[in-house]
Order: structure tokens, then sequence, then C-alpha cells
């Protein structure tokens, strides 16, 4: 019975205890349910922990985290709670409930249920598994543990892809990613949801909270393959299309996510399924994809990232694809852009120019600060105001371009300045924006 919890991940055991606890005192029992279950079963890491609580799930979330000390974030609309613990992981509990879709695509009305309603709620048999935390018994009304090992996903009745589309995209997410099968008649489901339109008829932000979900798995491009061949895009932009090439320009962004996390372990994580939809995106002009982010409700950063890769043409790559470029325009035109937009440009020009460029930014300029401080040009009697920005990109564009080594020769080169009188910069330059070459 207990051969499942001793599968338990080292660090979880300790919190997982507590939990049973908890439900001792309150004479219940709690069951880990979901994914956990389904990746532990497969051997696969997993630390994000779902309980389901026959009874009061937000009660005993609050009473859990009270044992511990910690805080508890109540969602009271969905029925579940989140308690993060002082390690750092955290666990989301909720009542044990029953659903029903009032219409398709729709979110379901909630009401109490047992463990086996709240089991039948869930998109697939082998996410619909739960143990106890009483004796570490394997709760599994639907055949999960058989689908698991016959390596198929199943839906557990024949209106699920109709309740909730967004199944859809999971079915493929985690045939993809397993390695399994969709299970024929399952699939016949979803191609009866996708032909009556189903996917088209989420709400917009559910569909990008799956599409994000996918392009940030391992390996995107499979699944983009198994959408584009059961549904095609059009639930994005109609007529979005993806072609050969798309798919060349999507491996190669592959390879530089591989080439940017071996080479700068130290810079911030990248948010990949960006970059990835810069790919998918490629063949749209900016207009559209302004369209789709506004239809999708993608964040301001994300847009950003997305239309700034879009706007980099013409010039600016004839100038990075020169080997003669100075540093300090290689500095200008990107320092201003982020490392996705930066790694899907260099995915895109298989120039060895342009690619030099690049990594010289990345190994060397980014970043790039200078030594002297506002408090040095006063020391040498210049009145704070627009001469300082002026003043500091000259030092700048003199450091990237080895014209000055430290702070002694930046100094250097202020008084010189000062000496000369400031050459004015273009309004461009002075914002630092399009480079300072
Ligand atoms: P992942 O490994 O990608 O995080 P997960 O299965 O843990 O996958 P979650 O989205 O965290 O995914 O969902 C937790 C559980 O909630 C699932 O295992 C499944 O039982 C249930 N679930 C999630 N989304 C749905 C859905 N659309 N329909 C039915 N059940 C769902």
């Amino acid at each position: 019975m207990k051969k499942y919890l001793e599968k338990i991940p080292e660090e979880l055991q300790g919190l997982i205890n507590k939990v049973h606890n908890t439900a001792v005192r309150k004479n219940t029992e709690a069951y880990l349910v979901g994914g956990f279950v389904r990746d532990l079963i497969l051997g696969v890491k997993n630390l994000d922990l779902d309980i389901v609580i026959e009874g009061d799930g937000l009660k005993f979330a609050q009473d859990f985290a009270d044992s511990l000390g910690v805080k508890v974030t109540l969602h009271r609309q969905f029925g579940t709670a989140t308690v993060f613990a002082r390690s750092g992981l955290k666990i989301d509990f909720s009542s044990s409930r029953r659903e029903h879709y009032p219409s398709p695509a729709h979110l379901p009305l909630v009401e109490e249920g047992s463990l086996r309603d709240d089991l039948f709620r869930r998109d697939f048999t082998l996410n619909a598994m739960a143990i106890g935390l009483k004796d570490g018994r394997l709760v599994d009304y639907y055949g999960g543990l058989d689908d698991l090992r016959h390596k198929v996903i199943r839906v557990l009745h024949p209106l699920s892809f109709i309740d909730d589309p967004t199944r859809i995209f999971r079915a493929v997410r985690f045939e993809q990613r397993y390695d399994f099968k969709i299970e024929p008649r399952s699939l016949q489901l979803l191609k009866e949801a996708l032909r009556l339109g189903l996917l088209e008829r989420i709400h917009p932000h559910r569909t990008r909270t799956d599409l994000i979900l996918i392009l940030k798995e391992k390996d995107p491009i499979k699944e983009i393959k198994r959408i584009e061949k059961l549904a095609g895009f059009d639930f994005i932009l109609p007529q979005l299309k993806i072609s050969p090439k798309t798919y060349a320009f999507l491996k190669a962004i592959k390879r530089e996510i591989s080439y940017f996390h071996k080479n700068y372990t130290e810079r911030r994580p990248l948010d990949t399924w960006v970059i990835y939809l810069i790919g998918l995106l490629d063949v749209l002009e900016a207009k559209k994809i302004k369209k789709i982010c506004a239809k999708f409700g993608l964040r301001k950063g994300e847009k950003k990232r997305l239309l700034s890769y879009k706007r980099f043409q013409g010039r600016f790559i004839a100038d990075l694809s020169r080997a003669s470029i100075k540093p300090a325009r290689i500095f200008g035109l990107l320092e201003p852009l982020s490392y996705e937009t930066i790694l899907a440009l260099r995915a895109k020009y298989n120039n060895p120019v342009f690619k030099r460029n690049i990594t010289d930014f990345l190994d060397i300029y980014n970043g790039m600060r200078i030594s002297v401080s506002g408090n040095d040009l006063a020391g040498l009697g210049v009145l704070p105001g627009p001469r300082y920005r002026k003043i500091f990109t000259q030092v700048l564009k003199a450091k990237l371009n080895s014209q000055v080594r430290n702070k002694e020769e930046e100094l250097a080169l202020i008084k010189q300045l000062l000496r000369k009188g400031l050459p004015t910069l273009t309004a461009r330059q002075a914002s630092g924006r399009q480079g300072v070459d």
C-alpha cells in the first residue's frame, strides 16, 4: 500500500506528513491528486502538490497553514487555497467537488461532491487518480493506472472535449510530452469537437494560457506539428499557416535557446515560450501581431518583445551583418532589445558575421557600464542637467570602442570634451535608443 508514498521526493515527505497530521487531527483524510500522482507513478519529478479534502478544503488549508505558522491564500470563487511553506514549496488544496457544464466551452458550475465526483470531473484517466495519505492506497476508479501502463490518453466520458475544449490542447501536450497516444475513441471525440468549431469558442484568455503551456514544453515543435495536423492555427488567427520555413525557423530557435542556456547560465531565465511564439507568428505582419496581442490579452512586455523583433529590419540587419561595424553601434542596436528578441534574430539570420556580432554583444558589451558617476562630473564643476547624459553617452561609446579602459582614462576624456565644448548629439543618440555610433 505504501509503495507510492515511498516514491515521493525526499524534500516533500516532511510537508506531506504534516498534511496527514492535520487530517488526523481533523478526523478526515487528505488525498494527493492529479498530475502529481501521474508523475509519481511515471517516476517523473513533479513538485506541484495538489491535495483534495472530502469536506471543507479551505478550512483545512487554513488550519494546516496555522500549524506551520505560514500564510494561506484563499480563492473562494474556485473553492481552492494555496499554502506557501517556508521552504518555498507550495501546496494547492481544494474541497472535493462535482461540476457540470451549462454550455460548451464555458466555465462549469461547481457544487460539493465526493472524491469519486472530483476525479470524474478531470480531463483524462491518467490525471484522475488519487493517493490516500492515511495508508498510501491508490484510488483509481477510471482505469488511469492501466492507461498509464499502455501509454494512452483517454477522456472520462464522451462529452469531455465539448464541455471543455481546452482539453484538446491538454491532450496534445501530454501525448507529446510523454510520447503517449490519444486512444482511438478519444481521438474521434476530439476531432468531432474540432469539427464543431469549439476551439474558437474558448475565451481567448483561456486559450492563451494553454498556448503558453504548450510553448513552454521542453520541445514544443512536436506539439506545434500535432496541432497543425489536427486543427491548424485558425484559432489564433484565421489563415495563420505554417510552412516548412516556419519549422526550420522553430528548429533554429530551439538551437539558439540551448546555445544561450549553455553559455549564459548566470543571466536571467529566458521566457522561451515568447521566442517560440515569435517563430510561430513570423509569417504575419506587425499589424496582425498587434491584433493577436489584443485578442489574447498578452502583457505589455510580451507584446513589446514580439513587435521589436518585427521592427528590427532592413538597415539594422545590414549593419549587424558588417564585419566592420563599431562595437558602440552593436551596443546601440541590441542593448534596448530583450534576450528573447535577440535570440529570435540570431535564429532567423543565418549569417556568420551577424551571429558573431550578437555573440560579441552577449559576451562583452551587454550591460557594459562606465566607472565615472554624477559625483565625478560635479567634482569637475559640471552643473547637473541634460549635459550629464550627453557626457556619459560619449564616455560609454569610447569605452565600447576601446578608446578608454579605466576610470582615469574616462576622466581624462571628459576633461578633454569639456575643454573642446561638448559635441551635440542627435536627439536619437542622446536617448540612447538607436545607437551611439
Ligand atoms: P502539468 O504537469 O503540465 O502541470 P497537471 O496535470 O499537473 O500538468 P494542472 O493544470 O496543474 O496540470 O492541473 C492539475 C490537475 O487538474 C490535472 O492533473 C487534472 O486532474 C485537473 N485539470 C486541469 N485542467 C483540467 C481541465 N481543463 N479539465 C479537467 N481537469 C483538469
